[in-house]
């Protein structure tokens, strides 16, 4: 039965445009969210969640997004999986795109791309076995019950788990890895091409989390899967992650292949988050904090580069002019800050 074989060709039957094409496209991402006030209930102000965000994710790929909470990295997710519908900019998924005019519709969409979140209790129904949380999806898209009990079973065995001892359960008889290994086996059933994993890893104790990032990656291998991984854990994201992108209040500051990233960040805001980074050893631990001060406010945020009152190289052109982003090196490791232009007007400026 083909809803049941997870033998997946070398290159995938729906791969349209080849392995140089990327699987997903977003250009100018944007979502404000709008702020009721006074007794009319009218709109006094948005909250600029996500401020014209672009990126590419090629074929077999793992994107790690990264940003303190509240950066829009996690509505940036919903945006993709369109649970919130964007104010503007385009989704590209395998050269297609995704919405009401041409391409292929949200629906579509959604059977090629799944979602895992943080919280795998509540993604559970409470009230079924989890084999038929499972088969919903499967059953829901025309799959005989039988077939997708069966499909849900093989799937419980792909993330680890015996269906004999696990597949009748509920939700609350598993512990917390066991409930979101069934969500991956649930995001699974519908043989996506993409997943978005949303802080999928970060209510497990570290030992479970490292269980779950492996089977993570060798279901990637074995299914040909291609990840957006976001997480606040840095350490995590370098692991698991081919490029990062780091984001900051709404908007993208630093993306480039991880490696780069870790061992050669550009903007002071990457160099800041990674310096914050607790370390392993106590003599190199530090007092003071690395980023000084909250983030500021996303529904007024800073004119200019939005780091510049949190920056120690801000200077008067920072505030007055926002920063492209650039890739003066030509490795693909693009950063969106004045000192990185050599035609800005910071006093620092380098050329690469
Ligand atoms: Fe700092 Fe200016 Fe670069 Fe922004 S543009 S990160 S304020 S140096």
């Amino acid at each position: 039965m083909a809803m049941t074989s997870f033998v997946v060709d070398e290159q995938d039957s729906r791969d349209r445009g080849g392995p140089a094409q990327p699987l997903l496209t977003v250009n100018a991402l944007r979502k404000h969210f709008p702020i009721r006030g006074g007794l009319l209930g009218r709109v006094s102000a948005h909250v600029r969640a996500v401020d014209g965000v672009s990126f590419t994710v090629a074929k077999g790929e793992t994107l790690g997004i990264v940003g303190e909470s509240g950066c829009g990295k996690s509505t940036v997710a919903r945006l993709l999986m369109r649970l919130i519908v964007p104010d503007a900019g385009e989704q590209i998924f395998d050269g297609e795109a995704v919405g009401e005019h041409g391409g292929i519709s949200v629906k579509q969409m959604r059977r090629q791309v799944q979602m895992v979140f943080q919280d795998s209790a509540s993604s559970l129904n409470p009230r079924m076995p989890v084999q038929n949380s499972i088969a919903f999806g499967p059953m829901a898209f025309g799959l005989p019950k039988q077939e997708a009990i069966a499909m849900a079973r093989e799937l419980l065995t792909k993330v680890g788990l015996n269906p004999a001892l696990f597949g009748a359960r509920y939700p609350h008889e598993l512990s917390g890895g066991q409930k979101q290994r069934v969500n991956i086996a649930r995001a699974l059933a519908l043989q996506p091409r993409m997943i978005i994993l949303d802080e999928a890893v970060s209510a497990l104790d570290k030992s479970v989390e490292a269980q779950v990032l492996n089977l993570l990656q060798a279901l990637k291998r074995d299914l040909n899967l291609t990840y957006v991984f976001i997480s606040h854990d840095l350490g995590v994201v370098r692991w698991i992650s081919d490029r990062v992108m780091v984001m900051y209040l709404g908007e993208v500051v630093e993306i480039g292949p991880a490696d780069e990233i870790y061992n050669n960040a550009k903007h002071p805001y990457t160099q800041a988050l990674l310096a914050s980074r607790p370390a392993l050893d106590p003599d190199m631990r530090r007092e003071e904090a690395p980023v000084s001060g909250d983030p500021p406010n996303p529904i007024n945020p800073p004119a200019g580069c939005r780091f510049h009152t949190r920056c120690p190289a801000a200077e008067p052109v920072c505030a007055a002019k926002a920063p492209a982003l650039r890739d003066g090196s030509d490795t693909g490791h693009f950063a969106a800050c004045h000192l990185h232009d050599p035609s800005s007007g910071h006093s620092q400026s380098v050329r690469h």
